[in-house]
């Protein structure tokens, strides 16, 4: 059996065997997008970890280095927010080729401050080293949440309506333009270009879900809305029903696949990155939550279809014809990506 053959997700299952050699006081360990466990009789402390590296995870020629640190930051930050908790302090480790100018990591290190600014974040240590030839960026980060707001991925509910908190698809169409070097000539391109670049940490949008009774499991978008969600009902043993006509595809990237001849829902379904959440909320609960949701943020909380009995995740389509849904979004050891 190779790597290629059982993917990322296989190969995680089966280095996570004999892990947990300590289990008293671990409430989430491997498989969750953070992990989670009792230090503190009040609160869990939330544990994360992403590596970036050169040429699989991003060109250093197609991207600045403060986005790069901004990035790197953010997606951890994005793991934490899945969990409904609050983020507290990071450590940065970098691995920096000969060639890597000290402009270029001057702006890592802006970027990584400027967002850890943003959310009351400390940078408390890491570790630099040299490489052979590829940067590399491993980024830790601890918080915290109160074991009753805890958010995982196995507690969805048949009947719980499914919310994105943004749109879906965006961080894809930047990265096409990106790899077919297509200039951003309209400030819509421009935007795909900065939801791929610059992802935004849902962070209020996780505590305020936290916060909400009703609110089940969550997740955060990086492999993409059908592989994500693809994880929820793994976890929790459930299906899904999608409507194509509600997942949240935003106008700019409506305006890309028209002038590129791409269908938005398959954007919208197989596109990582996005690192919006997707949560799962009991339906006597859905709308008063949307509302309150819509009242604090300023912007819709987008109902994308409902959990189901079984575990096949089906899409809908206005005209009532159905499609089943595989997870498409992003698997490191089954593809090849360039960026
Ligand atoms: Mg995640």
């Amino acid at each position: 059996m190779s790597l290629k053959q059982i993917g990322e997700f296989g190969f995680i299952k089966k280095i996570s065997r004999g892990c947990l050699i300590r289990p008293d006081n671990i409430v989430k360990a491997i498989g969750d997008d953070a992990a989670a466990f009792q230090t503190d009789p009040e609160q869990l402390t939330l544990m994360t970890t992403d590596l970036l590296v050169e040429r699989i995870h991003f060109l250093c020629g197609t991207i600045s280095g403060f986005d790069l640190g901004h990035k790197a930051l953010a997606v951890n930050l994005s793991d934490i927010a899945a969990m409904g908790g609050t983020a507290r302090e990071a450590f940065v480790s970098i691995a920096i080729p000969d060639n890597c100018q000290l402009d270029y990591l001057d702006g890592i290190y802006d970027g990584i401050k400027n967002l850890a600014a943003e959310f009351d974040v400390n940078v408390l240590g890491g570790d630099t080293t040299r490489s052979k030839i590829d940067l590399i960026i491993n980024i830790v980060v601890q918080g915290i949440v109160a074991e009753a707001e805890l958010l995982c991925r196995d507690a969805a509910r048949p009947a719980d309506v499914i919310f994105s908190t943004g749109f879906l698809g965006d961080s894809k169409a930047g990265l096409h333009l990106i790899l077919n070097q297509i200039p951003a000539d309209t400030e819509g391109l421009k935007s795909l270009l900065t939801a791929h670049r610059v992802p935004q940490p849902h962070l209020r949008e996780g505590r305020f879900l936290a916060r909400q009774t009703g609110v089940h499991a969550a997740i955060d978008t990086s492999d993409g809305l059908s592989s994500d969600l693809g994880h929820i009902a793994e976890e929790s043993r459930v299906g899904a029903r999608l409507y194509a006509d509600e997942i949240p595809i935003s106008q700019n990237l409506k305006d890309f696949c028209a002038r590129f001849n791409f269908d938005p829902v398959d954007y919208a379904l197989s596109g990582g990155e996005d690192y919006t959440l997707l949560c799962t909320v009991s339906p006597d609960r859905a709308a008063e939550i949307a509302n309150a949701f819509e009242q604090k943020f300023r912007r819709p909380l987008f109902a994308v279809g409902e959990i189901t009995e079984g575990k096949k995740i089906t899409l809908v389509y206005p005209d009532g014809r159905t499609k089943p849904i595989t997870p498409t979004g992003w698997d490191h050891f089954k593809v090849e990506k360039n960026e």
